[in-house]
């Protein structure tokens, strides 16, 4: 069952904010800080939430931080726990917590099934397809091909936007089989994408990044008009 408008919780401290607009519309899906030293994301959805974003058509459903033991100890894991990226699809019977908060989620998204789900990360490297190991700052990942259109979208208006040396956001094919992104395309064939900032920033730059992503997400999906321009 799709959940009420309102504030609920996937535990105590993770809360899950449901909005309706008044017209009909998509489902579109926003979360952050599955990763807990990642946290421009976090912030940048807080302060949307503060600033009482909502959606013009349809529902949007913001978790603004997915792991919140992580966030708390600023880590990529909470102490002693696992990578919650790569805990999905999760078990209810697990008896790590991550596995458990996983299949929570996988259990919100069957039921909610949105069209778009992001998920707000950041990474220490500046993107180079040119780098032996991989590098995601300032990109979009997709992990199931072809790439969603939404995604080329977004970028042109991300690159219009943000010109600055090293701003410049490219899309980045990089499927992991066992990250939130790939599980929830596979079992509700949503567009999935992954917002990296790059931690080179100052982090209130990677905040207004994130937000900037979020709202130009939210308008080419068809949720919400953009705002600032
Ligand atoms: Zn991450």
């Amino acid at each position: 069952m799709p959940l009420t408008p309102g504030i609920h919780h996937l535990t105590p401290t993770v809360p899950v904010h449901v909005f309706d607009a008044p017209k009909p519309g998509p489902t579109a899906l926003i979360q952050a800080g599955i990763h807990g030293d990642e946290i421009a994301g976090v912030h940048a959805l807080c302060e949307l939430l503060e600033e009482e974003i909502r959606p013009d058509c349809g529902r949007l459903i913001v978790i603004p931080v997915m792991n919140a033991p992580a966030y708390r100890v600023q880590q990529r894991s909470s102490k002693g726990g696992l990578d919650l990226n790569r805990c999905f699809p999760g078990d209810s019977g697990a008896s790590a917590r991550e596995l458990r908060l996983a299949r929570k989620f996988m259990d919100l998204v069957e039921d909610e099934r949105p069209g778009l789900m992001a998920t707000l990360h950041e990474s220490k490297k500046r993107y180079d397809p040119l780098l032996p190991l991989p590098s995601f700052g300032q990109t979009l990942v997709y992990g199931v091909e072809p790439m969603p259109a939404i995604l080329g979208r977004t970028l042109d208006r991300l690159n219009a936007r943000f010109t600055g040396v090293n701003e410049h956001w490219d899309p980045h094919y990089f499927p992991v089989a066992t990250s939130s992104t790939e599980v929830i395309v596979e079992a509700i064939g949503c567009v999935g994408i992954c917002v990296e900032t790059w931690m080179g920033f100052a982090l209130e730059h990677r905040i207004a990044m994130h937000r900037a992503v979020v709202e130009i997400l939210l308008a080419e999906f068809g949720v919400r008009a953009l705002k600032n321009k």
